[in-house]
C-alpha cells in the first residue's frame, strides 16, 4: 500500500458513513431546513453508530480515533448532500479542547454526551466589534469569589438553540492591557443571563446562526476549561481541528456539487449529444474533480500531521487545506449551476442553494485574506501586513 493513501480501515469508514448519509440524503436536509426542522435524527444515529465521537478518547465514550477520521465523517456526510456544521464545532472544536486540556471531571461530565451526540456544544470566539481579529475580543471573566461573572457579545454563533453548552473564548479583565489572553468556559445554553437570537441568513441549513448576548452570566469555577495562562495555546489546539473539518466540509459539498453536474451533463441533450461532450462542460467539470483531489490531499496531509502531534507542521497545512477547498468548494458549485442551465437555479434541482453554502466556507471560520496572510508571512517569510 502506498504512504499516500488512506488507511483500509479509514476508508471503510467513509464508504460506511456515505451509506448512511444516503439514507437521509439532500432532500431530507434540505427539507428541515425549509420548513424549519433539524437534522436531530441523522446526528443522534451517527452518534449511536460511533461516528460522531470517533476523534474522542474511549474512556469517555469516543472512538479513540483522530482528526483524519472525523474528518473522514464530515466530508461523507457533506458529499452526500448533508452538511453538518455542528460536527465541526462541537466534537472537533469542543472535544478536542476538552480532551486535551479539561480536568478528568470535565471530561467525564461533557465528553460522552458530545461524543453520542446527546448533548452537542457550540463554540463562541467571533464578537460583532472585533471580527477577524480575534485580539480584540472583549467578552470578559471576572472572578467573585469560588464563581465567574461573564459578560460579553458573540455573533455568527452556529447551532446554539441545538445546544446545551456553549464554549465561549473570553479573556480575563486583568489581560486588557492588549496583548490576547484567552480563556474558555462552558457556558449553559439555559445559563440566566444569557440569551440568544437567529440571525436570517441566505444559507439553506437547518443549522443556524445566532447572536449571543451574555449578561452577568454566573459560571462555577470548574467551568473554566484548561489553565487561565494557557489559553491560547488551548485555544490554537481547537483552530487546527476546525479548519480541517471546515475544509472536509468543503470537499464535502464539492463532490455533492461535481457529482450532480457530471451526471446531469451525461443526460441533457440539447444538439446532437450530452452536454458533457462540449468541452466546455466538460473542462470545467474536470478542472473541478482535479481541484477537489488536490484539497482533499492536503486536508489528509494537514490531519495526519495533527495526529500525529506535528501541531506546527498541522497549522500550516489545515490553512492551506482550508483555502484550497473553499476555492474548489465555490468554483464547484458555480460551474454545476452552469451546467444544469435554467434548472440551476431551480428548487427543485437545488443547485443554487449551494453557492452560498460553498461560499461561506471563503469567509469562516478563518476568511481567505487571513490564511493569504497567514501563508504571505509564516510559509514565504513576508513581512506582517497588519
Ligand atoms: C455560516 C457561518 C457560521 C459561523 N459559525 C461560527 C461559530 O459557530 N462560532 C464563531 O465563533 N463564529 C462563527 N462564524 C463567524 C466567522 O468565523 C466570521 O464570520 C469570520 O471569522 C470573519 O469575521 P467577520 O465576519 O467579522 O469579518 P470581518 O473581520 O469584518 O472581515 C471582513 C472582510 O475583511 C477581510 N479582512 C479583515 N482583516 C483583514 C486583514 N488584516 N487582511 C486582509 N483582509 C482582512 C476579511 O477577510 C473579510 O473578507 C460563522 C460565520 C458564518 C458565515
Amino acid at each position: 500500500m502506498s504512504e499516500f493513501s488512506e488507511s483500509d480501515e479509514r476508508r471503510t469508514l467513509r464508504k460506511e458513513v456515505a451509506r448512511l448519509a444516503k439514507g437521509y440524503g439532500r432532500d431530507y436536509f434540505v427539507g428541515q431546513a425549509r420548513s424549519g426542522g433539524k437534522t436531530t435524527d441523522l446526528w443522534l444515529e451517527i452518534g449511536k453508530n460511533g461516528y460522531l465521537g470517533i476523534n474522542i478518547p474511549e474512556e469517555y465514550g469516543g472512538g479513540g480515533g483522530g482528526i483524519g477520521d472525523i474528518a473522514a465523517v464530515c466530508e461523507e456526510l457533506a458529499a452526500q448532500g448533508c452538511p453538518l456544521l455542528m460536527m465541526v464545532v462541537s466534537p472537533a472544536i469542543c472535544g478536542t479542547v476538552i480532551s486535551r486540556y479539561g480536568t478528568e471531571e470535565q471530561k467525564k461530565r461533557w465528553l460522552p454526551g458530545i461524543a453520542d451526540g446527546s448533548s452537542t456544544m457550540a463554540f463562541a470566539i467571533t464578537e460583532p466589534d472585533a471580527g477577524t481579529n480575534t485580539h480584540n475580543i472583549t467578552t470578559t471573566a471576572r472572578r467573585d469569589g469560588d464563581e465567574w461573572v461573564l459578560n460579553g457579545r458573540k455573533i455568527y454563533i452556529s447551532g446554539v438553540d441545538e445546544a446545551d453548552n456553549v464554549l465561549v473564548v473570553s479573556r480575563t479583565e486583568d489581560a486588557r492591557t492588549g496583548k490576547l489572553k484567552p480563556c474558555l468556559f462552558v457556558v449553559p445554553t439555559d445559563a440566566e443571563g444569557l440569551e440568544y437570537k437567529p440571525i436570517p441568513m441566505e444559507i439553506v441549513s437547518p443549522e443556524l446562526q445566532f447572536q449571543v448576548f451574555i449578561d452577568d452570566v454566573r459560571l462555577p469555577a470548574d467551568a473554566l476549561v484548561g489553565d487561565e495562562d494557557g489559553g491560547l495555546v488551548q485555544l490554537f489546539a481547537g483552530l487546527n481541528p476546525e479548519r480541517i473539518m471546515a475544509a472536509s466540509f468543503s470537499t464535502g459539498l464539492a463532490r455533492y456539487a461535481l457529482d450532480k453536474a457530471t451526471a446531469y451533463a451525461k443526460e441533457r441533450v440539447v444538439f446532437k449529444d450530452a452536454i458533457g461532450s462540449h468541452q466546455a462542460i466538460a473542462h470545467p467539470l474536470a478542472q473541478s474533480h482535479i481541484e477537489i483531489e488536490l484539497a482533499r490531499l492536503m486536508t489528509q496531509k494537514a490531519a495526519a500531521l495533527y495526529d500525529a502531534g506535528d501541531d506546527m507542521g498541522a497549522g500550516e497545512a489545515a490553512n492551506m487545506a482550508k483555502y484550497a477547498a473553499a476555492e474548489a468548494a465555490c468554483d464547484a458549485a458555480d460551474r454545476a449551476v452552469q451546467t444544469h442551465g435554467g434548472n440551476g437555479i431551480t428548487q427543485e434541482y437545488g443547485m443554487a442553494g449551494l453557492l452560498v453554502a460553498t461560499r461561506a466556507g471563503r469567509i469562516a471560520p478563518v476568511s481567505r485574506e487571513m490564511i493569504l496572510n497567514f501563508v504571505a508571512m509564516h510559509s514565504l517569510g513576508l513581512p506582517k501586513s497588519y
